[in-house]
């Protein structure tokens, strides 16, 4: 049977060889070397090459989600922590190194891809997927194309400005969407909330202050009622919402999908995201578009990874037919 092998590299990169339809026969995560550009690189060569040689299926091609800017000529351009790698070409050694066809992508937009082939936006035309984790990314699919813009950025949810904390950013900015939604800015912001008012010295999250609170457990105590716990969701929802908001009323997509961790967790923000996003959107293009969980949880990354390799094999192959 001919597979696929997709990559999603984060904290932990998992590694997955994926059918023609989107399943998953294996996989492995790994713990990702983060040290320097060229040891991580090594390492996804080496994981790929044992997995390809153990399989089963005969594998077609590899495609790899990485969480940085990754430009239309396959080049990595910023990996957050790892400056160096943007001196390697690793398409060209990965590709060499494993013999089969590479290609790379940012992770949101390899994320993007699996739920628009195989997920919660399967047979939507014009959809927006966003990843809410320990970073904010997205994805754009318009006129049934993902969107890439002029270099391959397109995309970049995560930075777009909400402007009520002025907080600076890993991007180099400051204000963005990021500073105040992401998973660790979720977290920040209670702890913030917590240690200003004594009345929620009395709310069950801050009982939970001294060890290491967690999203999770924001969204439980809000789901209990807890005052604090639901002002931080309505909050978050707000930012959220109102950056989504300003997403459908410049594309009319028909469908908003939500996925990465924080939204796993939280099926209470997504509805709360829902009146934030009816608050800020142009009712007409509020009333086409829906708004959606992801459905492929953690797999998203690899499945998407996987079906871009094989839906650009099969491009290649029909333009070298002519
Ligand atoms: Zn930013």
């Amino acid at each position: 049977m001919d597979a696929y092998i997709g990559v999603d590299v984060g904290r932990t990169t998992r590694i997955a060889v994926v059918d023609a339809s989107g399943r998953i026969l294996s996989q492995r995560r790994i713990n990702t070397v983060l040290t320097d550009g060229r040891s991580l690189v090594d390492q996804l060569i080496r994981e790929v090459v044992a997995l390809k040689n153990v399989s089963q299926q005969t594998v077609l091609a590899v495609g790899v989600g990485l969480p940085g800017l990754v430009d239309i000529d396959q080049q990595v351009q910023i990996l957050p922590n790892l400056p160096d790698i943007s001196a390697i070409d690793i398409r060209s050694e990965l590709a060499a190194a494993v013999s089969l066809p590479v290609i790379l992508d940012n992770d949101a937009n390899a994320a993007t891809y699996g739920e628009w082939k195989c997920g919660a936006a399967k047979n939507a035309n014009n959809l927006v997927y966003i990843s809410i984790g320990t970073g904010i990314g997205g994805g754009i699919v318009l006129g049934g194309k993902m969107q890439r813009g002029a270099r391959g950025y397109a995309g970049e949810f995560g930075h777009m400005k909400v402007g009520l904390q002025e907080l600076d950013c890993s991007c180099g900015s400051v204000g963005c969407l990021e500073t105040v939604a992401s998973g660790p800015n979720i977290v920040r912001r209670a702890r913030e909330m917590i240690f200003e008012s004594p009345t929620y010295m009395r709310s069950v999250l801050a009982s939970k202050i001294s060890k290491r609170l967690t999203c999770e457990d924001i969204v439980e105590a809000a789901m209990q009622g807890d005052e604090l716990a639901m002002r931080v969701i309505s909050s978050t929802a707000n930012y959220l919402g109102t950056a989504i908001a300003n997403v459908i009323n410049l594309f009319n997509v028909e469908l908003v999908v939500l996925g990465g961790p924080v939204m796993t967790t939280s099926t209470i923000l997504l509805e709360y995201i829902r009146e934030y996003l009816k608050q800020g959107s142009f009712p007409k293009l509020y009333d086409c578009c829906k708004l959606v969980a992801a459905s492929l949880g953690d797999n998203a990354g690899v499945i998407g990874s996987a079906i871009m390799a094989q839906d650009r094999l099969s491009e290649q192959r029909m333009a070298a037919r002519g």
